[in-house]
C-alpha cells in the first residue's frame, strides 16, 4: 500500500493529509498505520525526517474519532511524549493539521513556559496531549492532569529521552497510565536502554525498522575534511563562499562555541543565528523561524538543541566538530536530506578527533570519504594531519620524531584550488530546497530539551 486512500481513514483526516500536500505515504507510514490500527502495540526504529509523527498520529486520530471514549475534565484520551518543547511543539502543529475537520481538543504541556495556560487548556479534557516528561510530571503532581483515561500512549525519540536522563519520569508517568491501553514507541537508535524500557511498556509489540538503526541517511553526500583546530574557522570562510551551500546548520560542541562560531560568521558578512540550551525560547524560535524563511544562511546548533530540526532545503550540514556521542552525527547529517530531498555533511576534523571519527564509522559501518582534493582547500589546512611525525593515527599525545621509513613530508605549496562549485545535493528527482515529495507543506521547526 502506498496511497493513504488505502489504508481506511476517515474522509475528514484524508481531506487534511491531502491538504498538508502529502501525496504518498512514506515507507514507515505504510507499514505503522495499518498496524496501528489493527490495535497492535508497536516498536518502529526509524529517524525524524521519515513521517513518523504522521505514522503514529493518524491511525490514533482515526481510533479517537471512532470510538467510544469521552474526554472528561483534566483528563487526556491520547499522551504523546517527546524529548524537546521543540519537537513537541512540531508534532502538535502537524497533529492540529491533521484534525481540523474534526471537533478534538488538543493541547502542549511542556517546561520553560508559564503554566497557568497549560492547566487551562486540561480543565475541560483532551483528545491528544502532547507533553515533555518534566512538566507533565509537575502538572499530574498538582493535581492539574490526570491520566487514568489515556487509550493510548507514545513515546517519541525514545532513545533521547533516556539519553537525557528521563527514564525515572517516563516510569512514574507509566505507572499511572491504564494498563490497557495501545503503546508506540519510536527510536532511532535501538540501544539496550531502549530496549529495555520497550519491554517494560509495551505489550507484544509489532516492530517495523525502516532503515537499520544508526544507519545514516542514505542520500547525504558525506565528506571528512582533515583541518587543526586552530585552522577551522578559516576553512569555515573558505567553504561558505561557495554559494551552493544555500542553507547550511554548523554543529559545535559546546553553547559557547556556537555563540563564538555564529559572531563569526556574522563578523564575515555571513547572516546566521545560534540556538542551544542557553537561549531563551523566545530566542531559539526566533533563530529557527529566520533560518526557515531564508533570512539567515547559517544556524549554528548544539546537538541537543538541534535535535528533531524540521527545515525544508537544509542544502548542507557541518560538523565544525566531531560529536562525541557518534549517535549524534547520525542526528547531524539527518537534519539535511529530509523527506526525499537531497544534502551535503562536511566535518571539520582535527587529530584529535580522529577517534570520534572512528567511532562514528563504527556506528554507521561504513567509512566517511576523506576530501582530500578539494575545493575548499587553502594553504596549511592538512598541515598538521599529513605530517608523518604526527600523525600516528592514535588518540593521545603524539608521538616525537619520523615513523620509521615514513615518507618525506609533503608540501602543500600551489596545491589551493579555484573555488569551484562543487558538492551541490544529489538532485534524487528532488530539488535541494524542494522537499521532494512534499508539496505546500507548512514549514516548521523544533529542538531543545525541556524538563
Ligand atoms: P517527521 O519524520 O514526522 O518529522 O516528518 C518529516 C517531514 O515530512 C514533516 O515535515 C512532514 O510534514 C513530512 N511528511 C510526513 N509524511 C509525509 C508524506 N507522506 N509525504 C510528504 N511529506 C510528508
Amino acid at each position: 500500500m502506498t496511497k493513504f486512500t488505502e489504508v481506511g481513514l476517515r474522509e475528514t483526516i484524508l481531506r487534511a493529509v491531502e491538504e498538508g500536500g502529502y501525496e504518498e505515504m512514506t515507507p514507515i507510514q505504510s507499514q505503522a498505520i495499518p498496524t496501528i490500527l489493527k490495535g497492535k502495540d508497536l516498536i518502529g526504529v526509524a529517524q525524524t525526517g521519515t513521517g513518523k509523527t504522521a505514522a503514529f498520529s493518524l491511525p490514533i486520530i482515526q481510533m479517537l474519532a471512532k470510538g467510544e471514549g469521552k474526554r472528561l475534565p483534566k483528563t487526556a484520551r491520547s499522551l504523546i511524549l517527546a524529548p524537546t518543547r521543540e519537537l513537541a511543539v512540531q508534532i502538535h502543529d502537524n497533529i492540529k493539521a491533521y484534525c481540523k475537520y474534526l471537533h478534538f481538543r488538543t493541547t502542549l504541556v511542556y517546561g520553560g513556559a508559564s503554566q497557568n495556560p497549560q492547566v487551562k487548556s486540561m480543565l475541560s479534557g483532551v483528545e491528544i496531549l502532547i507533553a515533555t516528561p518534566g512538566r507533565l510530571l509537575d502538572l499530574m503532581q498538582q493535581g492539574h492532569i490526570r491520566l487514568g483515561q489515556v487509550e493510548f500512549l507514545v513515546l517519541d525519540e525514545a532513545d533521547r529521552m533516556l539519553d537525557m536522563g528521563f527514564i525515572r519520569d517516563i516510569n512514574k508517568i507509566v505507572e499511572r497510565l491504564p494498563k490497557q491501553r495501545q503503546t508506540v514507541m519510536f527510536s532511532a537508535t535501538m540501544p539496550v536502554s531502549v530496549e529495555k524500557l520497550a519491554h517494560k511498556i509495551l505489550t507484544k509489540p509489532a516492530r517495523i525498522d525502516v532503515a537499520p538503526a544508526a544507519t545514516t541517511a542514505e542520500k547525504v553526500d558525506q565528506h571528512v575534511l582533515m583541518v587543526p583546530k586552530s585552522r577551522k574557522r578559516d576553512l569555515l570562510a573558505h567553504v561558505l563562499k561557495d554559494a551552493a551551500i544555500e542553507r547550511v546548520l554548523v554543529f559545535t560542541r559546546t553553547k559557547h562555541g556556537a555563540n563564538r562560531v555564529s559572531k563569526y560568521l556574522e563578523q564575515l558578512g555571513i547572516t546566521s543565528g545560534a540556538i542551544h540550551g542557553n537561549k531563551s525560547q523566545n530566542a531559539r524560535q526566533k533563530a529557527l523561524n529566520s533560518f526557515r524563511s531564508g533570512e539567515i544562511r547559517a544556524l549554528v546548533a548544539t546537538d541537543v538543541a538541534a535535535r528533531g530540526i524540521d527545515v525544508d532545503g537544509v542544502t548542507h550540514v557541518i560538523n565544525f566538530e566531531l560529536p562525541n556521542e557518534p549517535e549524534s552525527y547520525v542526528h547531524r547529517i539527518g537534519r539535511t536530506a529530509r523527506a526525499g530531498a537531497a544534502g551535503v555533511s562536511l566535518s571539520f576534523c582535527d587529530h584529535e578527533e580522529r577517534p570520534y571519527l572512528k567511532d562514528i564509522e563504527r556506528i554507521i559501518r561504513q567509512k566517511v570519504p576523506l576530501m582530500e582534493d578539494h575545493p575548499y582547500h587553502f594553504e596549511g589546512m592538512e598541515a598538521r594531519v599529513i605530517d608523518p611525525e604526527e600523525d600516528d593515527g592514535l588518540p593521545g599525545p603524539r608521538r616525537r620524531g619520523p615513523r620509521p621509513g615514513a615518507p618525506k613530508r609533503r608540501s602543500n605549496s600551489g596545491k589551493h584550488k579555484p573555488n569551484r562549485r562543487i558538492n551541490q545535493p544529489k538532485s534524487h528527482g528532488a530539488k535541494p530546497g524542494g522537499g521532494g515529495q512534499r508539496k505546500g507543506r507548512p514549514a516548521k521547526g523544533r529542538a531543545r530539551p525541556a524538563r
